[in-house]
């Protein structure tokens, strides 16, 4: 839904010694964005890159600014009517029970938007390219681990017409990017299409697509993934004692199944009901987490929708696998991680 390009300020921000992590290409796999030092597309969640703690640590609330900007009109009479629904996109995040995210717009500043003064905004761009982008800044400090220490989001006419209107979705795209600052990157969409004579399908398997996906089933409130990506990068209290995990490999012709899909479904009184996916790694690995004890079932595919996950295209992501499905149940105990075994995959997926 968000095309993103490095925009101008981002090449500024990067000669200045600090590099931004949007992003040029359009998706980077799993849930996280990876530390700059790290080495995998796919990263587990120990090695996201997450907020610096002096500037978001855990408790804290992050400020956020909303830019007056003439091009809010003539969608919006000024900035102030824009704050409830940037509030309402912020909001929907900091309502993860499982996450610690406590941010919300402490008012409207003058000016031109900067990337790079510390302050987190949110303005308006006029171009036809994207809906909206958030440019992300970091930091790294004596050999620590590259740190988010800024974001900024900005908007175009043709998303800000659309968030003030009244579709249902309108604001996915605040959604999105907010996920973006967060430290989510593109998450996959769902195996189909459920969108059919303008009515959703109803299914214990299919679920809407993530609001961090380029999926087309999203309405205003977050998917399963998006909640646990949330609350892995920015657990609340305690959260991740009640959750475990479930690992394995994939292979295909003995070799490792590079970012191939592995949809966790949870067993529920023997309906399988989705819970989230991940991508395998480089090696063809996987690890799920944040999954709540129970049962699970995993079906591995290859991606679909694969214009959000170029960089994992051109990484050797495995296109043409059949799926795969195991009727075996994994069992998933709070603060374990499950070895769920390998999985052999054969080719033949006729995919286009
Ligand atoms: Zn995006």
């Amino acid at each position: 839904m968000t095309r993103r390009r490095l925009p101008r300020s981002a090449i500024a921000a990067a000669a200045l010694g600090a590099v931004v992590g949007l992003g040029s290409e359009t998706g980077w796999g799993y849930r996280f964005y990876r530390s700059f030092d790290g080495d995998s597309l796919a990263p587990p969640s120990d090695s996201a890159q997450r907020w610096a703690s002096a500037v978001w640590g855990p408790g804290d609330t992050l400020a956020w600014h909303v830019v007056d900007d003439p091009l809010w009109q003539p969608h919006f009479p000024g900035p102030e009517e824009v704050t409830p629904l940037v509030e309402e996109a912020l909001d929907t995040w900091a309502r993860v029970p499982g996450a610690d995210v406590r941010w919300r717009v402490d008012g409207i500043v003058s000016g031109e938007q900067a990337h790079g003064d510390g302050r987190n905004t949110l303005s308006m761009e006029e171009t036809e390219d994207w809906l909206g982008q958030a440019r992300r800044l970091s930091r790294r400090r004596r050999g620590g681990p590259w740190e988010t220490i800024e974001c900024d989001v900005v908007l175009t006419p043709r998303y800000v017409e659309r968030l003030a209107g009244t579709r249902d979705n309108r604001l996915n795209t605040l959604l999105h990017e907010f996920g973006h600052c967060l430290g989510l990157r593109h998450a996959a969409t769902t195996p189909t299409i459920r969108w059919d004579s303008w009515e959703w399908t109803a299914s214990s398997v299919w679920r809407k697509d993530p609001q961090m996906s380029y999926g087309w089933d999203i309405d205003n409130a977050l998917a399963e993934d998006d909640v646990v990506g949330a609350s892995l990068l920015r657990p609340a209290g305690g959260w991740i004692r009640t959750v475990g995990s479930l690992s394995g490999s994939v292979t295909l012709d003995g070799r490792p199944a590079r970012f191939v899909s592995v949809e966790v479904l949870r067993n529920d009184g023997g309906r399988a009901r989705p819970s989230v996916q991940v991508f395998t790694n480089e090696d063809g690995e996987f690890l799920a987490e944040g999954l709540a004890p129970g049962e699970y079932v995993l079906w591995i595919h290859p991606m679909f929708s694969q214009r959000a996950h170029s960089a994992l295209l051109s990484a050797g992501a495995a296109t043409d696998p059949r799926d795969l499905v195991r009727a075996r149940r994994h069992r998933v105990r709070a603060g374990q991680e499950t070895p769920a075994g390998e999985f052999a995959l054969t080719r033949g997926r006729d995919q286009r």
